[in-house]
């Protein structure tokens, strides 16, 4: 139904970042060690996710576009641990509101497939070559809300939405070190690539060494909770420019009101201007968080949030040696 899939595109589709962050999430869901993001005037006109993961056949490249069409388990524990968000929504909402194309291979297949969605209108599979000898996927978005006006004049300048891509990317990058990131955006000034590696390089790689040299790890259990990441340290300046990142069960989250006012708390002693910039890798059961508050937003909800906020400040406190109150 076109207006249901317009209606919930809004939902999951709002710019080119929101594209590329389910583009990444679905890579890495399938098993990616390189994902390769490229972009023309900031997704606007192109946007290209890459990846050599597991890639789909025939059968999964002509559902994989449908509404509800989630390959991966639901209900239960095991998918909220692995799999975010709503699920079996995003081809089908990319798909309604641009030109989208899939193309894909596993690892066995002789040639691979390719499904075409134009503003809605869905095409057969048909032949194409292959994405990638080891298997892969290729999804191109095009001309995202070309037919829809009004959500077309929604979109900021190609170097805001470009930047809004990228701080995507950086927070995907810093959930997965083990995926080696390659992004193309038609500069080369702005293009960089960040390869896999140990998860202390990869924040230096995407905070940069001044950001490591001024800030301090930390690490904190309690209660099937635990936190791991860095902090910068008090009085760091450099802080104002970037932003924090927070994961929650490997996938990068929007900071929700409960560690929003842990990180407020932690620092209060220090600096009342002075808000830490973190890398928080948090995780909790699965049964102990639901991702499903916000389509796009990725807010997450804690059953504990007190003790989600207890446990993050308690961790920083430690890491910089501050007395709690
Ligand atoms: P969800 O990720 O919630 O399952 P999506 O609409 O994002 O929903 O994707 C639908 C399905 O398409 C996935 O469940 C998966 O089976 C398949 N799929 C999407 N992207 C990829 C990819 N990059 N590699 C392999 N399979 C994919
Ligand atoms: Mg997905």
């Amino acid at each position: 139904n076109a207006v249901i899939n317009m209606i919930r595109a809004g939902e999951v589709v709002e710019r080119p970042a929101s594209v590329v962050k389910e583009l990444i999430e679905n890579s890495i869901d399938a098993n990616a060690t390189v994902v390769r993001i490229s972009l023309r005037d900031g997704g606007k006109s192109l946007l290209v996710v890459e990846d050599d993961g597991d890639g789909m056949d025939c059968e999964d490249v002509d559902k994989c576009v449908d509404r509800h069409a989630t390959s991966k388990f639901s209900g239960g524990e095991a998918s909220s641990l692995c799999t975010y968000g709503f699920r079996g929504e995003a081809l089908a909402a990319i798909g309604a509101v641009a030109d989208l194309t899939v193309q894909t291979n596993q690892a066995k297949s002789a040639h691979g497939w390719e499904t075409v969605v134009w503003f809605g209108q869905k095409f057969a599979p048909r032949p194409c070559s292959k994405v990638s000898d080891s298997g892969g996927t290729r999804v191109a978005v095009r001309s995202i809300f070309r037919k829809y006006p009004a959500r077309h004049r929604m979109l900021r300048s190609n170097g805001h939405e470009l930047s809004a891509v990228i701080h995507v990317v950086k927070a995907a990058a810093l959930a997965a070190p083990e995926v080696t990131f390659i992004v193309d955006t038609g500069s080369a000034t702005k293009s960089f690539v960040l390869r896999a590696g140990k998860s202390g390089d990869r924040v230096q790689d995407v905070l940069g060494l001044d950001y490591v040299k001024n800030s301090a790890s930390l690490s904190l259990a309690r209660n099937g909770m635990e936190i791991s990441g860095r902090v910068s340290l008090p009085g760091w300046s450099g802080s104002k420019t970037s932003q924090s990142t927070v994961i929650v069960n490997n996938r990068p989250v929007s900071v929700g009101k409960s560690i929003d006012n842990a990180l407020k708390q932690a620092f209060n002693g220090i600096s009342k201007h002075h808000r830490p910039q973190v890398v928080l890798n948090i995780t909790v059961p699965a049964k102990e968080v639901d991702v499903n508050a916000h389509a796009a937003k990725r807010e997450v909800r804690f059953l504990f949030p007190d003790a989600i906020q207890s446990l993050v400040t308690d961790a920083i406190n430690q890491a910089v040696g501050v007395v709690p109150d």
